[in-house]
């Protein structure tokens, strides 16, 4: 059994009630695992440690901070392989990916907000008519909550603490209770880069219970959280009241618009990994493929032809290209969705079926899936599903497909593949999303603003974005 606990003050702790929460093997769905069941109690403490590190924290030089933070890339870095392993095991993604992917951008993420606190000036405004000069200080917070999902653990994790101490900030944390063995994990490298005890401190649990403390106590002063939408209303609605910053990343339902004269070869590779990555558990992948009628019987052979050579697999194989989805009731959300689509009159094109692979029968495993819609009102088209399922539909118009684009109640990002400039800028511009890819998706730069607008959220992350959310401006005016 892989026991993980709390990391509060530099130290590992059981949970103050000593319960515990099974955590599973998505690729064999066996117990692996205990993680603490945390609630008020273990918050409490964490809170106590981050407040009495911040005092000291948030006046240590940039130039400290930022050593420190290089040295927990590095510290990621040398574990690679072990942090690889733990996120593919518990999580159910390929190996491969959470290599190349998840654990050296959660290392860059160090390395990219201890570099850019070194370079982040505040505004200053003189008025000579006036003899004044403005000039605004950014400051740290205090003690801050960052709360985060499943489907990208430790990548996402470190999105938002790496900032938030970059900033002078302490943290009290949470991951999933999903996925919390790369978090755990942190905790030691997080030690031996040195960062002092108490500006990172990480509860693990539910998010009833841990989560819900974080989000209620009084003195934790902004929650960046991302998760699902449902889940961001209700933290919304909590901290209202208590007037605390807030950093919502919400839920996607993203269109992914193919006009005919793109780069096809290119375009359908690229769609291909858009809609099934990570088994299409991120919140970016185009879900909602519009193809211009004149390539739609050419794209949907083609497309159905290429899903159908994916290999669904035990994610430690490295040609596995689908591993196992995250939990069992995720697996069977995703499901019903299919049943769903089946009800809406929706074409099933391929997949559609769980999948029993020999040693691993009670693994989470489903066939890649596109569907046939025959309107875009259908529920398969405007709910998110966040599963390796896509629905492909054509459309004839540069405007018609723009109203469709726009018409979910989401509006996280969107793609678009097309070579004519002019409609790129127009529907650029137009598309109600926070995140735009022009003949590419996913291709990440950290300086940009990340978030969504609509249900996906508010705020933007990323970058100064990220930075200016984790400290509190403040304006001084002085007359000469
Ligand atoms: P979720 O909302 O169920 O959980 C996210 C986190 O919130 C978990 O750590 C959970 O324990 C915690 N939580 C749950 N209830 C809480 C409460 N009452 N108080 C405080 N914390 C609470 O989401 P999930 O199922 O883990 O993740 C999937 C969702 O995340 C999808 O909707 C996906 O689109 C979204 N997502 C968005 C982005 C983005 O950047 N916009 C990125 C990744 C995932």
């Amino acid at each position: 059994m892989d026991i993980v606990k709390n990391y509060i003050n530099g130290d590992f702790h059981n949970p103050s009630n000593n319960e515990w929460i099974n955590n599973y093997n998505p690729s064999d769905g066996k117990v692996y695992g205990k993680i603490p069941n945390s609630n008020k109690k273990d918050v409490q403490k964490a809170h106590k440690a981050a407040k009495s590190a911040f005092q000291k924290w948030s006046k240590t030089s940039l130039e400290e901070r930022s050593r420190i933070m290089i040295k927990i890339a590095e510290g990621i870095d040398a574990n690679l392989d072990r942090l690889a392993k733990a996120e593919s095991k518990d999580n159910g993604k390929p190996l491969w990916l959470a290599k190349s992917v998840d654990i050296p951008r959660a290392s860059s993420n160090f390395r990219f907000f201890g570099n850019a606190i070194t370079q982040f000036a505040s505004e200053s405004h003189e008025n000579v008519g006036d003899n004044t000069i403005n000039y605004t200080l950014r400051q740290p917070i205090g003690v801050v909550g960052c709360i985060s999902p499943w489907n990208l653990p430790l990548y996402l994790f470190t999105w938002k603490i790496a900032p938030a101490i970059a900033a002078g900030n302490c943290v009290v944390a949470k991951p999933s209770e999903i996925t919390p063995m790369t978090a755990y994990c942190l905790g030691e490298i997080i030690n031996d880069a040195g960062l002092p005890k108490g500006v990172l401190n990480i509860v693990h649990g539910t998010g009833e219970s841990a989560g819900q403390a974080i989000i209620e106590h009084p003195d934790i002063k902004a929650i960046s959280f991302t998760g699902g939408t449902a889940t961001g209303a209700h933290i919304a609605k909590i901290t209202a009241p208590m007037f605390k910053k807030l950093s919502l990343e919400l839920g996607g339902k993203n269109p992914n618009i193919i006009f005919d004269d793109c780069d096809y070869d290119d375009m359908l590779t690229t769609t291909v990994r858009s809609s099934f990555a990570n088994q299409g558990q991120i919140c970016l992948c185009g879900s909602r493929i519009f193809i211009e009628d004149t390539i739609y019987e050419q794209f949907k052979t083609d497309f159905v032809e290429r899903v159908k050579e994916l290999k669904v697999g035990h994610p430690s194989e490295s040609d596995t290209k689908v591993g196992a989805l995250v939990s069992k009731p995720h697996l069977e959300k995703v499901m019903q969705y299919i049943d769903i689509a089946k009800e809406e009159n929706g074409t099933i094109l391929c997949g559609g079926n769980q999948v029993v692979l020999k040693n691993y029968e009670n693994g989470y495993y489903l066939e890649p899936t596109v569907i046939e819609v025959p309107t875009d009102e259908c529920r398969v088209n405007k709910e998110e599903i966040f599963g390796p399922v896509v629905t492909i539909m054509p459309f004839t118009k540069e405007n018609e497909v723009l109203t469709m684009a726009n018409k979910s109640d989401y509006g996280l990002s969107a793609t678009l593949w097309t070579n004519n400039l002019k409609r790129a800028i127009k529907m650029t511009s137009q598309l109600q999303v926070g995140i735009v890819w022009v003949n590419t998706w996913m291709m990440r730069d950290l300086r940009t603003p990340f978030g969504g607008i609509k249900t996906s959220g508010i705020g933007r992350e990323g970058g100064f974005e990220a930075l200016r959310f984790f400290t509190e401006p403040k304006n001084v005016c002085i007359k000469y």
